[in-house]
């Protein structure tokens, strides 16, 4: 395999910048452009070691930069290869210099991923494992870090190996007994066949209801604050961004345009738009407003919608209430300026949940955000839940359900043993392309593409 090279930390200005050289040649690489102040020569540095000292063009002896260069030998290395990380001033020309340098001491630009792709296959890392490392980086909250590092950690690998090597032995037994019929092996017993393919099939479906879970604190909900104007949206909106963005006046209507904004609900994440209303109305521009509205309503997993409690409720307020009823959505009632007393029944709510705020006071927050979050069952979320990464490794975990609950449902009908081995097999492929011990190379490359370059 070629040696590669790439800037590992991000090209802006900062600190530090990180140049990686990872395979057989690396050290050599690293010699050519990198002399060390001790004296010792790169090749003659151990793994886990480092050196500071000068980077320099070969090809007139000219000093780039200072900088520490550590060592990692193979296989103890993050990509299992010989690798060289140069740790150099953090400028985006010294950085994309150091960079060339190594391109012309014979070693390749990286792709994107590379690195982690290389650790895979080198065996370092499990297919789930490297892709829980690009949700390291990307992880914004305590919980979704630690979901990621605890399948960095091999958690997920485990739990699809450990479904995955209970199927391989019974499919072991099933081979025995379908080949060798004379050979007077134990038959399969049925209820323990049936057994093994059920609690395969529970531990993916436990998997599996996690998922969403998972994904809304990875990715955020997608939210919209509906309600007609004056109630308060811009003001609630503000003071869940903690500072002024809406413009909010006294005069109803104002706010015209969808204003979107990312604010963080205690672990969640939730991206916001403040939308026009949706009532009737003859203006043209007024009701592309509320076409956009509506198809904003449409699209989103949560809705906030925002009644005035000190006034009763009106025409308007009653035909959005109808309308966000009537989607299969979640949905929290916003009960705002509570300040102003009340005035609207709560029975005009029922079975929907209800908070009261003031968001002008800023009163009401701590509730919203329980109520969000019990919303999407993130409140009783067990941070030490394992959970998948991605639409990939859900797809593979239903398909390989669905492939087991045919076998199931053919072990139960008492068809051919046959018919129940093709089909668990089938799961089993699945799993392993899941884990990545059987991927093709078009999806390892899939995986990979989403990675930045330098990882
Ligand atoms: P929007 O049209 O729904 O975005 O409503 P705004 O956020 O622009 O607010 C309309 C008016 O209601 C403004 O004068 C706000 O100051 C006022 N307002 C908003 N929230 C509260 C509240 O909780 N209590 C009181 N008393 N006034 C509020």
């Amino acid at each position: 395999m070629s040696t590669v090279c790439a800037v590992s930390t991000p090209l802006a200005e900062g600190g530090l910048a990180v140049v990686r050289i990872s395979g057989e040649q690396a050290l050599a690489a690293a010699e050519k452009i990198f002399v060390p102040f001790g004296g010792k020569k790169v090749s003659e540095m151990e793994g886990y070691t480092c050196a500071y000292g000068r980077v320099t063009d070969p090809a007139d002896g000219e000093t780039v930069d200072d900088a520490m260069l550590t060592v990692f030998r193979a296989p103890h290395s993050y990509t299992g290869e010989d690798t060289a990380e140069i740790s150099c001033h953090g400028g985006v020309y010294i950085a994309k210099r150091i960079l060339r340098l190594c391109l012309s001491a014979g070693c390749e630009q990286a792709d994107r991923g590379e690195f982690t792709k290389r650790a895979f296959l080198n065996g370092k890392l499990s297919l789930t494992q490297a892709e829980a490392v690009m949700d390291m980086i990307s992880a914004r909250g305590e919980l979704s870090l630690r979901s990621a590092r605890l399948t960095r950690e091999g958690r997920l690998f485990r739990r699809i190996n450990g479904v995955k090597e209970k199927l391989v032995t019974l499919l072991g037994e099933l081979a025995a007994w379908v080949d060798y019929p004379e050979e007077d092996l134990p038959a399969v017993e049925d209820g323990a066949l049936r057994a093994v393919l059920s609690e395969a099939c529970g531990e993916l479906e436990t998997l599996l209801r996690d998922y969403d879970c998972g994904m809304v604190l990875r990715s955020g909900i997608d939210t919209v604050i509906a309600g007609k104007p004056n109630v308060g949206k811009s003001t609630l909106m503000n003071m869940l961004l903690g500072y002024e963005r809406s413009i909010v006046t006294e005069a109803a209507g104002t706010t015209r345009d969808v204003i979107e904004e990312t604010v963080k609900l205690g672990e969640l994440e939730l991206k916001l738009s403040d939308t026009a209303g949706i009532r009737e109305t003859e203006d043209r521009i007024e009701k592309l407003g509320v076409s956009l509205a509506k198809k904003r309503l449409d699209e989103c997993a949560l809705i906030i919608a925002v009644f005035d409690t000190s006034s009763p409720l009106d025409s308007e307020d009653r035909e959005l209430l109808s309308y966000v009823r009537g989607l299969d959505k979640r949905l929290i009632i916003v009960l705002n300026k509570s300040d102003l007393g009340n005035a609207v029944s709560n029975d005009e709510f029922e079975g929907l949940r209800v908070v009261g705020i003031s968001a002008k006071n800023g009163e009401g927050l701590e509730e919203l955000t329980a109520a969000v979050s019990e919303l999407f069952g993130t409140d009783t979320y067990d941070a030490d839940m394992t959970i998948f990464a991605n639409e990939r490794q859900k797809r593979c975990a239903e398909s390989a359900l669905e492939k087991l609950k045919a076998a199931l449902t053919a072990a139960e009908q008492g068809e051919t043993l046959d018919a129940v081995t093709v089909m668990t097999d089938a799961a089993v492929s699945e799993l392993m392309e899941l884990t990545g011990e059987r991927a093709t190379e078009a999806i390892v490359d899939e995986v990979f593409s989403k990675f930045c370059v330098g990882k």
